[in-house]
């Protein structure tokens, strides 16, 4: 009846539609609001990152939430929160784990150690990968001695599923923090061979410990072809998630905890399609964290990654840059 109604008349016909037009703008206003004042309560963002007085208002301005900061993922069945349920991390927690400062006792460098043969396409990239390294943490990055023939060293095994050899990770880390270089921040060790943390685990992407500020992760699984897949894209792919759990576990070793506040590159992850799904840069409670030990100036950073992306086809993270850089020079009024 309603539809034999709004067809007798065109203008009568019209006015339903914009009014509900208006009711469902008006709707989704309200949600959205509510999530923003959710998510974005002043106190909820207090509670999560704590003001420091001595800090100039231009870099307050960058850890304040803002719509290019997407919410924590709904959580899918085998995804790492429902099976890691972890509480996560604020401001003063991490204040208080009384984490090494940037520089103190000379450990004012970030070191890599390669080990084993990588490939060809991953050693072109090593010079890239330093670059990325020391704009994101505003450190110097040493590339060491490649250390050769690992599976000598460590103890390993042959993964039933892959029937490929596995490193024990364990082993891996223990020998790094033995061998830590004096000027040594925290230390990664590469490797294009598949890592397992235990026996009863069937691989590990990485593992690093917070203490001891070493970590290793492994590049075995990176290549689309692992999965089957053939891409034009491979190197790209493969550089992007080699950035992705660098910066990851070296963030680990500042002693920043897994995030569960936002879509943030300290998300935990089950999986390289997870993996694949969570960004290259840090939330405000993230990045928060990792100022106070690195003190950088945090739109230089953004500046100096914003280049390096876009010199490397990484068009979508030099996009979100350039909006996060828009969005701090407008608080300045700039
Ligand atoms: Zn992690
Ligand atoms: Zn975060």
């Amino acid at each position: 009846m309603n539809d034999t109604a709004a067809s007798v008349s065109g203008t009568t016909e019209r006015d339903p539609k914009r009014g509900r037009k208006i009711v469902l703008i008006i709707v989704l206003s309200l949600l959205l609001a509510e999530i923003i004042l959710v998510r974005f309560h002043p106190d909820t963002v207090a509670k999560l990152l704590r003001r420091n007085p001595s800090y100039p208002e231009t870099i307050h301005q960058a850890f304040k939430p803002d719509p290019l900061f997407a919410p924590f993922p709904e959580s899918v069945p085998g995804d790492w929160i429902s099976t890691h349920p972890e509480p996560g991390q604020t401001f003063d927690q991490f204040v208080s784990g009384n984490w090494n400062r940037h520089g103190e006792n000379g450990k004012d460098k970030l070191h890599i150690i390669p080990m084993g043969a990588l490939r060809a396409g991953w050693k072109a990239t090593l010079e890239p990968v330093r670059e990325f390294v020391e704009a994101f943490f505003n450190m110097p990055l040493v590339i060491d001695r490649p250390l050769t023939d690992p599976e000598r060293i460590f103890t390993s095994r042959i993964n039933v599923n892959t029937n490929f050899p596995q490193l024990l990770t364990t082993d891996i880390l223990k020998f790094l923090m033995e061998n830590l270089s004096s000027d040594s921040y925290c230390t990664i060790a590469v490797t294009m061979l598949d890592l397992y943390p235990d026996d009863s685990w069937n691989f590990v992407f990485g593992q690093a410990s917070l203490v001891g500020r070493v970590g290793v992760f492994s590049l075995f699984r990176y290549d689309p072809s692992f999965y089957g897949v053939n891409s034009d894209n491979a190197e790209k792919i493969i550089f992007r998630r080699t950035l992705q759990v660098l910066f990851h576990e070296m963030v680990h070793m500042f002693g920043v905890y897994h995030c569960v506040h936002f879509n943030c590159l300290m998300n935990g992850s089950n999986s390289m399609e997870e993996t694949d799904s969570q960004p290259l840069f840090l939330c405000p409670v993230c990045l928060r964290k990792l100022h106070h030990l690195a003190k950088f100036n945090p739109e230089t950073r953004y500046e100096k990654l914003k280049n390096l992306y876009e010199k490397s086809g990484l068009t979508e993270e030099a996009q979100w840059l350039e909006k996060r850089i828009a969005v701090l020079k407008k608080k300045q009024g700039l």
